[in-house]
């Protein structure tokens, strides 16, 4: 009886799992019957607060507004406290023995279920990520789809890898197994450019792992933080297995960070965030914490005069402005060989005048907004700043509704070279450079010599340029003659090196391991 419990049921198993299907927005009955499910939620207001040992803190709150129509009100969030820090502590702590204890089998079925309820609930996750998050309709339906595909992929990876112990070789009379278990109390830090699939994603790996979880949203999208994690719970996690501590970064970090009961961290976010997460973990007392970091990149889009124009200018356009570039993945430098580059800057220059920037709650919006003020003051700061190396070529022109909303114009820029640039600029915001003909190696080298290494574009005809390219460039995701970001789960494995990030990658067959610790059991026999 107790191995039929232990076996995974088939579906969870089976080596044909698929990804979700999208939606497709081109068939007008299915954008009329979303824009109900959507309507439905035009007015609703939201509540978060501190989630621990499955109780709600009561009260006042800061209200939250839309970021594309700063009078918006979507909700209200009450920040976490010294009290509810510790409280969340001292409960996954103690929450952490049973959960690890319980058959894999039994852990993958919650986040199964909570894929499934995430899809049944998808009108409101989908507004939230809109009017919170400022993500476009496309953009919200694709996180939505990635957020239940990391539960389901990780779920079935989880039977895996943590099914059975592996047996290993030895002497006659000896048993030897490797098993995994989780590490203890694991401490979630998640982003606001994917309120959704980044918050589930490392959730749902920690949990698959047999930890214990405390999650920290992003300040700006907490309120979709809380509607998953309450879906979460209702899929069967425990409460006590996973808390909820929305509020200020830096506050409830510094506290939670420098607690040795923390056993590992997963945050995706900016390289200096990352480098003080990693300073307040090695300060501690206590044992040594894993972090996964999952930080920027100044991706480059690398061209060669036997590139397809159109495709290049289309494939340059989406991954620049996509999500209002903000995106770790977005293109922020195209490289152009100086023969083609003037072609290809009027044609890029004719395709940003079609961009249509404004509300995402529109169905034809292609840019919504920037997430808040701060970030858009600093984008305005750095093209004050470049303008000084570089020129602006083109800025699509905002509309007069975009007034009272936080909007940045598309803008396309001409710089000297990668060195003007002072790490990540999160926005859209497209710096070009022009190369002379025989120099695509030097480039190669300028964009290894930045440091980070996330993703990187290749538009060319040539065999022997995609094998040189994928040989010297530092990145970790390489992608020729098509646009380079949405990586998919479980077919585009997502992450990078150096000063992009730790690694393994997110929605890859490695990424659950370094959630769990490895123990072997030796038995005389
Ligand atoms: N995985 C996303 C993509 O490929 C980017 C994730 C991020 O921005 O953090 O576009």
């Amino acid at each position: 009886a107790a191995a039929a419990e232990l076996a995974p049921p088939p579906e969870l198993f089976s080596p044909q799992r698929r990804n979700s299907a999208g939606t497709n927005l081109s068939d007008p009955s299915v954008l009329q019957h979303l824009r109900r499910e959507l309507d439905e939620y035009a007015g609703k207001l939201w509540q978060a607060s501190p989630l621990v040992d499955g109780k709600r803190l009561r009260g006042e709150g800061r209200p939250v507004y839309s970021p594309y129509q700063r009078r918006l009100a979507v909700g209200q969030v009450l920040a976490s406290g010294a009290a509810e820090i510790d409280t969340a502590l001292q409960t996954a702590e103690s929450a952490f023995a049973a959960w690890c204890l319980q058959p894999v089998v039994k852990r993958a079925a919650c986040l199964q279920t909570a894929a499934d309820l995430f899809e049944r609930n998808r009108a409101e996750l989908l507004a939230l990520c809109i009017r919170e998050g400022g993500r476009t309709v496309s953009d919200a339906l694709a996180e939505l789809r990635e957020a239940v595909d990391l539960c389901r992929y990780y779920a079935a990876n989880a039977l895996t890898l943590f099914g059975r112990p592996q047996a290993l070789p030895g002497p006659t009379g000896e048993d030897n197994r490797l098993g995994y278990r989780g590490r203890g109390v694991f401490v979630c830090i998640s982003p606001w450019n994917f309120p959704l699939a980044i918050f589930v994603g490392q959730i749902a790996a920690a949990l698959l792992a047999g930890n214990s979880v405390i999650a920290k949203p992003a300040e700006q999208t907490a309120l979709t933080a809380m509607a998953a994690v309450r879906l979460l719970h209702r899929a069967g996690v425990p409460k006590p297995v996973l808390q909820l501590l929305p509020g200020d970064g830096a506050g409830i970090g510094a506290r939670l960070l420098s607690d040795p009961r923390v056993a590992g961290v997963a945050f995706t976010g900016s390289v200096a965030t990352a480098n003080l997460i990693n300073r307040q973990l090695s300060q501690r007392p206590g044992p040594i914490a894993t972090l996964i970091a999952e930080t920027g990149g100044q991706n480059a889009m690398l061209a060669d005069s036997s590139a397809h124009t159109e495709q290049l200018v289309r494939d340059a356009l989406q991954s620049a402005f996509n999500s209002a570039g903000q995106r770790c993945s977005a293109l922020r430098v195209l490289f152009l060989p100086e023969e083609t580059c003037d072609a290809v800057i009027e044609r890029l220059i004719g395709a940003m005048r079609l961009l249509r920037v404004g509300s995402p709650w529109d169905f034809d919006t292609d840019v919504g907004p920037i997430v808040d003020d701060s970030a858009l003051a600093a984008l305005h700061a750095h093209l004050l700043r470049i303008a000084e190396f570089g020129k602006v070529l083109y800025q699509t022109p905002l509309p007069a509704a975009c007034a009272n909303g936080c909007f940045f114009p598309p803008s396309l820029v001409r710089i000297p070279g990668l060195a003007v640039l002072e790490g990540e600029v999160f926005g859209p915001i497209l710096h070009v450079v022009s190369y002379r003909a025989g120099e695509l190696a030097q480039v190669v080298e300028a964009i290894n010599a930045s440091g980070y290494g996330l993703t990187l574009g290749l538009h060319t005809r040539l065999e022997s340029t995609v094998q040189y390219v994928a040989r010297h460039a530092r990145v970790g995701n390489l992608y020729v003659n098509r646009n380079m970001i949405g990586a998919v789960v479980g077919v585009q494995p997502f992450g990078g090196l150096g000063l992009s990030g730790t690694g393994p990658k997110a929605g890859g067959p490695n990424y659950l391991l370094r959630f769990a610790v490895e123990q072997t059991v030796s038995i005389n026999t």
